[in-house]
């Protein structure tokens, strides 16, 4: 496994010497999310570098809403986003802050930029406005109103915030350079009307500034040194730049790059996760099938994991796709170190040992962890009647296959030695019973006549077992790059992501798991109590992920 590379990527390089050649006294970053949908794995990776480097640095790191865009924007996603960073384990500095709160100082900086003539009102029609931007490779040309006097100007863009004017009937534009080979220094616009309340403004506002026009002075406003972003924004920093240096900000910001992070068999667009969850596709944001953090929580991710393998995947200058299986392989680590170990049958096969009585209880102990002694043990109660798994039995199996076989023996897991004798079946011919003989002194212990046992198979006293509901996950998508076709990728929806078993049986011990509690199940793989539906009277439990990957093509990368 690679080591944490978080300690040498460039942005830490850059940091370091900033604050060696005292350029910058303290660290400030931010987290500026759009309250538009969830946070997902991509955003916990802007998480781990902003809240990780003002961390190492002794900085502080802000979480900021960039909230200019009312109509796709919502309260639930800022209550999300809030609980999705704290359950990261980070603390942002102070209060959270909001792009709106800075409205009006956005607005007189606008009127700023009027006054030196070097912002205009412009009436171009969105479809005119296009003809005149020009192309990648022919220059732009210069807006009728480009030229308009400072005074009308002022009062056009007055008679704009007072709501004067239809929607997209003009725009506030800064005059740079309609020549200029970067499309975004193209005269950008910095205000638009829009007719639509806000969550945090309410009515206050009918024109709303750009994201260009908004971010650096954000960060300017809240003293950040290192505004980090990804690298679609590369080519809006000669903008950031220019605002910064055009407006009297009160302090100097730099903006910087890293490759977004994205991994296989997934998507991560907030638009296409939307649309999965408004059609249906998934029981909403927090389904456990989604890379949303919510949705990846409610699996049985824990924060470790996740800030693991935001560190094992690096931060670097370059975009890239990262197997899905590095997130799992992260997540199986923690859990095979921390998590207490139990037993459940999800098909349950009933077996009854012929020569145990039937009102004998045995209490066995089995480790909770076999590793981890501190974890204690664990009371399984063992009865005449127990559970096995169905498919843990055959009449008749060659010797690859290490389970219970008729005239053979397997070793119960933390239990006895057994031999099955006879199966019971029903007028379908299905097994509804198998018979055992129990071998006598094999706690612990290999049986006295040297008949070993072919395998050990886990299974739940019958009598004793309590029900529970398990609802077994798997990758949401068939395809590896589900999105590269475009918006194709609901073809790609896995039909077998959700299989949910309502008999299973669990050990009692489990009636006291909580809800997002963490386990083993013996030879089944990593489970969560469920954080919402799970109770000791309807216990359900998420399958996490198997206890190794048994997609993977060679080697074995899991527990
Ligand atoms: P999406 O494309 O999923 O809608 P976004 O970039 O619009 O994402 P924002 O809410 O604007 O989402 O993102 C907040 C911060 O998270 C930004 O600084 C953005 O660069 C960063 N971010 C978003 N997606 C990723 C990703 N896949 N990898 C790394 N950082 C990301
Ligand atoms: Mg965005």
């Amino acid at each position: 496994m690679t080591e944490p590379t978080q300690a040498a990527n460039f942005l830490h390089k850059l940091i370091s010497k900033d604050l060696a050649e005292g350029r910058v006294a303290r660290v400030v970053t931010r987290f500026p999310p759009e309250p538009n949908g969830y946070l997902h794995i991509g955003h916990a990776k802007s998480i781990s570098v902003n809240f990780g480097l003002a961390e190492q640095f002794g900085g502080v790191c802000n979480l900021r809403f960039d909230d200019t865009n009312p109509e796709k924007e919502s309260q639930e996603y800022i209550e999300s986003i809030q609980n999705d960073v704290r359950w990261l384990g980070y603390t942002w500095d102070g209060e959270v802050r909001f792009a709106s709160s800075y409205f009006q100082q956005l607005f007189d900086w606008a009127v700023y930029l009027v006054e030196q003539g070097q912002a205009y009102v412009c009436d171009l029609s969105a479809d005119e406005a296009r003809a005149y931007r020009g192309t990648l490779t022919e220059p732009g040309r210069n807006s009728p109103y480009r030229d308009r006097a400072v005074a009308e100007n002022l009062d056009l863009l007055r008679r704009m915030k007072a709501g004067e004017f239809e929607e997209g009937s003009r725009v506030l534009r800064t005059k740079i350079d309609m020549a200029s080979p970067n499309m975004n220094m193209r005269d950008p616009i910095i205000y638009r009307i829009r007719k639509v309340s806000h969550h945090q403004t309410g009515d206050d506002w009918c024109i709303y500034p750009t994201y260009d026009f908004a971010h650096g002075q954000e960060d300017a406003i809240e003293g950040v040194t290192h505004s980090i972003c990804t690298l679609e924004f590369e080519d809006h920093r000669p903008l950031y730049d220019w605002y910064i240096e055009h407006l009297p900000v009160p302090h100097r910001p730099y903006q910087y790059e890293f490759g977004r992070l994205n991994t296989s068999y997934t998507v991560t667009s907030k638009r296409k996760l939307k649309q999965l969850v408004d059609d249906g596709r998934v029981a909403g944001w927090d389904d456990p099938r989604l890379p949303t953090l919510a949705g990846m929580r409610r699996l049985g991710y824990t924060p470790a994991a996740i800030r693991r393998f935001c560190d094992m995947v690096g931060t670097t200058r370059s975009d890239g796709v990262v197997d899905v299986a590095m997130l799992e392989h992260a997540i199986r680590d923690d859990l095979n170190a921390n998590a207490p170990r139990a037993m459940c049958v999800i098909e349950p096969l009933k077996l009854v040992l012929l020569n145990y009585p039937e009102d004998t209880l045995e209490q066995l102990t089995a480790a909770a962890h076999p590793t981890r002694e501190e974890m204690g043990e664990r009371c399984i109660p063992f009865t005449r009647e127990l559970y096995i798994e169905r498919e843990d039995f055959r009449e008749q199996a060659n010797k690859k296959f290490k389970r219970l076989v008729l005239g053979k023996r397997v070793r119960l897991r933390n239990a006895y030695v057994v031999k099955a004798e006879a199966v019971v079946k029903d007028d379908s011919g299905e097994i509804i019973e198998v018979h055992c003989q129990l071998i006598e002194a094999t706690l612990g212990k290999d049986p006295a006549d040297g008949v070993k046992p072919r395998g050990v198979i886990h299974w739940v006293s019958a009598t004793r077992g309590k029900r529970a509901e398990v609802r077994l996950y798997d990758r949401l998508f068939t395809h590896a790059a589900p999105d590269k076709g475009g918006d194709n990728f609901m073809a790609y929806i896995n039909p077998d992501s959700l299989v949910v078993k309502v008999d299973c049986v669990i050990e009692p011990g489990l009636l006291d798991a909580l809800p997002e509690q963490n386990f083993q199940f013996e030879r089944q793989g990593y489970f969560v109590a469920d954080r919402y539906d799970h109770s000791a009277e309807h216990p359900v439990f998420n399958r996490t992920i198997g206890l190794r990957d048994t997609r993977a093509k060679s080697g074995n990368q899991g527990a």
